[in-house]
């Protein structure tokens, strides 16, 4: 199993899975080539304020949270469109033409929102994530949701905007605190048991129903996984409704350990 061309580990995605994944290796001495289509760190760049997180109760950012985690020394800055597996050998293709060997994979691509038609909306008003508030633009903002991911984007937008949240229900599948936290906001209005027909908002931010995006498995791979501990897959992909950083980063530690154990096993350490 020694051929110099071929990657040890592969992951795919750099937020917080990804990155717990990678860390994870480089203490056993692999340094895994990761790949990532867009800004390293993933969902969590998005959070406005993190206090489940084991080390921060006083609260903090998802941004400056994961500005804590190291960056994988080989970051490759591009999309993976491929993933398959021929001969005990995988093989990584990615949007810029570049095909990589790998003994291991180690899949951590998170969730993407599904794209939502809001009758009467044209689509350049919709917005399926909040990043930075300067990114917007207007006076009023609707964030359409439920749960704690409308609420957080609630507030970040707050910072400059006025906010109307429209849920279906009541606010209860929301973390009480943010809740809380949200009710206080003199900027942000609920709207309990209220899609309305129209939006006179300026934006709209639809914050619900985000779904893993796996089909860049091949279809081979993802209905019979190899069991033989060279394949994972880790983080918000495979944790349905359970979406937090703390698991995505047990689940990265979970998967870099048994790739290494794998690697032992096949004497490529
Ligand atoms: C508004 C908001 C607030 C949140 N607040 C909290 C909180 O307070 N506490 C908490 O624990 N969690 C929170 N979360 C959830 C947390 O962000 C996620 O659980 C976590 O980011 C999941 O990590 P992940 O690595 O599995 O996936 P992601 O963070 O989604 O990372 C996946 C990465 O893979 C990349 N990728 C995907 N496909 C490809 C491909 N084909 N090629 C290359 N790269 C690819 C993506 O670009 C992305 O960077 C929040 C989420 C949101 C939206």
């Amino acid at each position: 199993m020694n051929t110099s061309s071929t990657e040890k580990v592969v992951i795919i995605g750099c937020g917080p899975a990804g990155l717990a994944a990678a860390r994870q290796l480089k203490l056993y001495g692999i340094d895994p080539l990761v790949f990532e289509r867009d800004e390293p760190g993933g969902l969590f760049l998005n959070a406005c304020s993190v206090i489940n997180f084991p080390g921060v109760p006083e609260g903090i950012s998802g941004r400056e949270l994961i500005g804590r985690f190291p960056l994988p020394d080989r970051l490759m800055r591009s999309e993976v469109t491929l993933i398959d597996r021929t001969d005990s050998i995988y093989k990584i293709k990615s949007d810029r033409g570049i095909s990589t060997r790998a003994f291991s994979v180690i899949v951590a691509s998170g969730t993407v929102p599904v794209t939502t038609v809001i009758p009467g909306i044209e689509e350049a008003r919709i917005r399926y994530d909040v990043k930075n508030p300067a990114d917007f633009h207007g006076e009023q903002i609707a964030v359409l949701g439920g749960g704690d991911a409308a609420l957080d984007y609630a507030m970040t937008l707050s910072s400059r905007y006025t906010v109307n949240v429209y849920s279906r229900g009541d606010f209860s599948k929301a973390v009480p605190h943010l809740l809380r936290k949200v009710q206080q906001n003199g900027k942000i209005t609920l709207h309990i048991n209220n899609l309305p027909a129209s939006y006179d908002e300026d934006l709209i931010v639809v914050a619900f129903g985000r779904v893993a995006e796996l089909d860049i498995i091949s279809e081979k791979l993802l209905s019979s996984p190899p069991e033989d501990g060279s394949f994972h897959m880790c983080g918000d992909c495979i944790n349905g409704k359970y979406r937090q950083a703390s698991i995505a980063v047990g689940n990265g530690v979970e998967a870099a350990m048994k790739t290494v154990k794998y690697l032992k096993r096949y004497g490529d350490l």
